[in-house]
């Protein structure tokens, strides 16, 4: 065989046309100090703030100070095995989390991956977990409502699509049973929920999901879980996480209720980091940014103009309290972030008041534009009226003789709070709610005795759904009460006391 020398520079020629040069450079340092959950590290000299580190062992650390001769990172695994000396490398990266339909009906701990034994989650879409919150322009005013199906909130604090209400109380208040109900409200009503669990009980977690399996709520639910038991740099990243996985569904034009449960633990464990990072404390030993941290997250919930396809967040964020103390750091924080605060109380809880919600001091600042006009027509007064039972039922506790009229409001109050009681799971339908609403504040439920006030709804709402199916339907349809619909329910009502009687 003759090779002719032009043929060998051409092909030379030819391969340094196509060489090109990629060299990987990659940021390496030394790890000076591990212990904690927390590692400083020397000589990554490049290192962006919230950029993935990978660790020995397959462990990833995020960076979260960035010092003059060092850089302090949170390891998001285990730091068994990993030791002083080990090199470690930058990625370049921020943290990301898996998003997508595939997600929904699962169970992920913080980082998306799946908990749930269920298999692999597969989706090759992926969102930073530290986004930028909507910008003004891009956002459109609440005006659609978000049913909880709860008759206390959806009468008197009603939340819209886009909104940000809190839920908060002292413990064992009923706080994450109202967030679940509203969850199961959302069956069939084309909106994804996303449940982040921060800090709880693996058990309690464990509760949750079962409840909202067994009310079919997972099929369109995620569950985001960092336990009390994970690192407290996981349970910082999860709320972010579970808002990535919701912005993913807004931004495709969907409706998501995102529910953090909750933050005040959440704050427990940035201040933990923080604190280890050794960044000054400020109030209550929280880290000065705190405050930050969650209007940050928040600001994420938005309603998005309908030129950017009109998807919402809405997000309900938890906040437990002590001893009812709203003016403690982080309830004051977050009250004043949100777009208004439901306070449930433990005294009414105990008192069988459940749920447990304070109409005085409970708000919607912006979701009264959301509510549906038949609501608004039945619920107007009813904050009202009772604020004033409370205040002559304080007043009139060791009084006998009472006039009429005050005998009469009373007895209208008592009913009142009666027909805002309501059992867990049992999320109800707005034309429901609206109907036997207006029988209370139209003085329907007079004679009939207080105790059997919520046996009469339940027999009452039947007799409804069976002899005058249209009713119901019509609310819904028309979302208002005309005086046809009016007399309609008034002559059900007659009708239906005319069959049963109800005795104390
Ligand atoms: P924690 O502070 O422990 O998180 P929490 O405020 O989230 O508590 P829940 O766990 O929701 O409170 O509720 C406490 C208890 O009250 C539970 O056993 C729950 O079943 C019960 N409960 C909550 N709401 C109602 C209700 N509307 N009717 C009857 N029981 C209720
Ligand atoms: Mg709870």
């Amino acid at each position: 065989m003759h090779i002719k020398p032009e043929e060998i520079t051409s092909i030379i020629k030819r391969e340094l046309e196509r060489y090109e040069n990629h060299v990987n450079t990659v940021d390496s340092g030394v790890i000076i100090q591990i212990g904690d959950g927390i590692s400083r590290v020397y000589g990554l000299d490049d290192c962006l703030a919230g950029e993935l580190i990978e660790f020995p062992n397959n462990v990833y650390g995020l960076a979260l100070n960035l010092e003059q001769d060092n850089v302090g990172c949170v390891l998001l695994g285990p730091e068994e095995g990993i030791k002083e000396g080990d090199i470690v490398r930058s990625t370049g990266r921020v943290v990301e989390v898996p998003v997508g339909e595939a997600l929904i009906g699962r169970v992920v701990d913080a980082l998306g991956n799946p908990i749930d034994g269920k298999g692999i989650i597969c989706t090759n879409e992926y969102r930073p977990i530290m986004t930028d919150a909507p910008r003004v322009i891009d956002r459109q005013s609440v005006k659609t409502p978000m049913q909880t199906g709860i008759k206390a909130i959806d009468s008197m604090i009603p939340i819209g699509k886009g909104q940000r209400e809190l839920i908060v109380g002292d413990r064992q208040t009923g706080k994450t049973a109202l967030a679940i109900d509203a969850i199961i409200n959302q069956k069939d009503k084309d909106v994804i929920c996303i449940y982040v669990a921060i800090g709880q009980k693996q058990s309690t977690v464990v509760n949750i999901v079962n409840t909202l399996e067994k009310h079919g709520a997972m099929n369109y639910t995620t569950v985001v879980s960092a336990t009390a038991s994970n690192t407290a740099s996981l349970q910082y990243i999860a709320p972010f996480s579970g808002c990535s996985m919701a912005e993913y569904f807004m931004h495709k034009g969907k409706d998501v209720l995102i529910v953090y449960d909750d933050l005040s633990k959440h704050a427990v464990a940035y201040r933990t980091i923080s604190l280890l990072l050794r960044r000054p404390p400020g109030r209550e030993a929280y880290p000065g940014d705190i405050f930050y941290l969650h209007s940050r997250l928040l600001e994420r919930a938005a309603k998005l103009s309908d030129s950017l396809g009109g998807g919402s967040i809405t997000a309900l964020p938890i906040i437990e309290t002590l001893a009812g103390d709203v003016t403690a750091y982080i309830p004051t924080n977050v009250i004043s972030i949100t777009d208004g605060q439901i306070f449930l109380e433990t005294d009414l809880f105990h008192g069988g008041q459940r749920p447990a919600v304070n109409a005085g001091i409970s708000v919607s600042r912006v979701g009264g534009s959301a509510q549906t006009k038949a609501m608004k027509q039945v619920s107007s007064t009813l904050r009202l009226e009772l604020a004033q039972y409370r205040e002559l039922a304080d007043f009139t506790q060791f009084g006998s003789d009472l006039d009429k009229e005050t005998v009469k409001r009373l007895e209208k109050g008592k009913r009142l709070i009666e027909i805002l009681k309501q059992d867990q799971y049992v999320p109800m339908d707005m034309e429901k709610q609206v109907i036997i609403i207006y029988c209370c504040v139209n003085d329907f439920l007079a004679d009939i005795p207080v105790n059997k006030i919520r046996e009469f709804e339940k027999l009452f709402l039947e007799f409804i759904y069976t002899h005058h199916r249209d009713i119901p339907k019509t609310i819904k349809e028309k979302g208002s009460l005309d005086d046809e619909i009016k007399n309609s329910i008034n002559e059900a009502v007659k009708e239906f006391k005319n069959r049963f009687t109800l005795e104390a």
